[in-house]
């Protein structure tokens, strides 16, 4: 149901409210009520009490003609009876008249000295009364007893307004109370439809209108988190163009030369078998340019799914570092520079990825020696007591300070042409970044334009607990 927050939280009221008002409606009717007859009975309890006293202590006749003013006088009915329960004097209530007799139980109750209390109602007229009976006791002998009665008629009547009262002001507290909680859920209710309406165009890939909030509840904080989405898919939304716009291009390039070199070469357009062999030499570079590179997309595609398994192990990265230098020493070929290793330690034992830690050394010197006509490359390693530190410094061209930044992206390259003569992808050192991130290290770069560069990796030994 689409407004169905709205339904949860004024139906949430409603029981509320209901729960609440039920119950407290009948406390105030049952206490109301019961203060009234508990008052009557108090009063026509004293009355009789004070009569019986009055009768034993005063001749009977003199009484009998005074209680009928005493009975106008305290709005009550009295009828006194003998110690047979026959009444001899009454003001006259219908059906306790003078000559009747009261129940032989409830005179039994008298002449052993007890109060009755009880309701009467009116043969005929229905009317109701409270009635209270005392004895009358001279010297312990039961000689009669004496009853007040007073006309409930008057409270039945107040407590009717009373329930009549209580109903309407919970019929309105109610209706007041709907419009509230209706108002009050639309309101909380509003930003959350704007949002779900907001979440819907995202979905359908619209992320130009950003939603509006206006308070810093949960709420607002949930409308500033969409909006923060909005932006980061709008991000990553360019960023994948960006990326596959790259892509695109770095297969272009090999793809262009394998086809124009294969093409010439089938139709025999060289002039002598050297140029042939340069031709296939070309291709081979270009192959070799296409597989490292989807090598290297592979990693990364892995990497951004955080699907990136490193098999960690006990290695020594002197011994590892030694064994590089001696690939990178064959891949400097005919190039004019020294390559140095300088270790502080004799062995360095890391508990990491052996592989991946190949890759990073390998992806690091190919960079130095590729980015270097003359001078050297120094490969160091150091040992403090919970990192490794490896360092590549070299004496080329260097990086300018605002390429700095960017070194790490993917794609980016400061020198387009030779990173591409060289067969680099332009995402080695994205790649390095992660490994780095993967093993919890850390890398930072210096470069000296035209005096050369220098990245330092460092790297938690993490050693492994037995
Ligand atoms: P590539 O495959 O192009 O080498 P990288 O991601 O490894 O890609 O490097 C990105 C860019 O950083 C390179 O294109 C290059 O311009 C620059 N670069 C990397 N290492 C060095 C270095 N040692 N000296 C100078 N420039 C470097």
């Amino acid at each position: 149901m689409k407004n169905s927050i709205i339904f949860k939280i004024s139906g949430s009221f409603i029981l509320l409210f209901l729960v609440v008002l039920f119950p407290t409606g009948i406390v105030i009717y049952q206490g109301f009520s019961g203060f009234y007859y508990n008052e009557v009975r108090q009063n026509i309890n004293k009355l009789s009490e004070q009569y019986a006293h009055s009768i034993n202590n005063t001749n009977d006749k003199e009484f009998i003609s005074m209680f009928e003013s005493l009975s106008r006088l305290t709005r009550t009915d009295i009828f006194i009876t003998d110690s047979k329960g026959n009444i001899i004097a009454s003001t006259g209530v219908e059906g306790l008249e003078e000559g009747k007799k009261i129940s032989t139980k409830n005179n039994n109750l008298l002449s052993r000295g007890q109060t009755i209390n009880k309701e009467y109602e009116e043969p005929i007229s229905k009317a109701h009364h409270l009635m209270a009976g005392k004895p009358i006791k001279n010297n312990h002998t039961f000689k009669g007893s004496v009853f007040v009665l007073s006309s409930i008629e008057e409270i039945h009547e107040s407590i009717k307004k009373v329930r009549l009262l209580l109903t309407l002001v919970g019929i309105g507290a109610f209706f007041l109370m709907l419009g509230f909680t209706y108002f009050l859920s639309r309101k909380l209710a509003a930003p959350l439809l704007q949002m779900e309406k907001a979440t819907k165009e995202i979905a359908k890939g619209n992320l130009g209108v950003p939603v509006e909030y206006s308070s810093n509840d949960e709420v607002g904080q949930l409308g500033k988190a969409i909006n923060l989405l909005k932006v980061e898919l709008k991000q990553y939304r360019d960023s994948r163009q960006d990326f596959l716009a790259s892509i695109s291009h770095e297969l272009r390039t090999p793809i262009t030369y394998i086809e124009g070199y294969s093409k010439a070469l089938k139709n025999k357009l060289y002039k002598d078998d050297n140029e042939k062999v340069l031709y296939l030499d070309t291709i081979n570079r270009a192959s070799l340019q296409l597989k490292g590179l989807i090598n290297d997309l592979f990693d990364l595609s892995k990497m951004d799914i955080d699907q990136f398994q490193l098999t960690k192990q006990q290695i020594d990265i002197i011994e590892l570092a030694e064994s590089i230098l001696v690939k990178v020493k064959l891949r400097a070929g005919d190039k004019d520079i020294g390559i140095e290793f300088i270790k502080n330690t004799e062995e360095a034992y890391l508990y990491a990825d052996a592989l991946r830690i190949e890759q990073i050394l390998l992806n690091l010197l190919e960079n130095a020696i590729r980015y270097t006509d003359h001078g050297s490359v120094i490969l160091e390693i150091n040992k403090s007591k919970k990192f490794i530190g490896i360092r590549v410094k070299d004496t080329g061209k260097g990086i300018p300070e605002k390429e700095l930044p960017f070194i790490f992206d993917r794609f980016y390259r400061v020198e387009r042409s030779r990173s591409r003569q060289h067969g680099g992808s332009g995402l080695g050192l994205s790649i390095v970044k992660k490994l780095v991130e993967l093993h919890d290290g850390t890398i930072e770069v210096k470069s000296d334009p035209g005096k050369g560069s220098e990245f330092i990796v460092s790297i938690p030994i993490n050693q492994k607990v037995h």
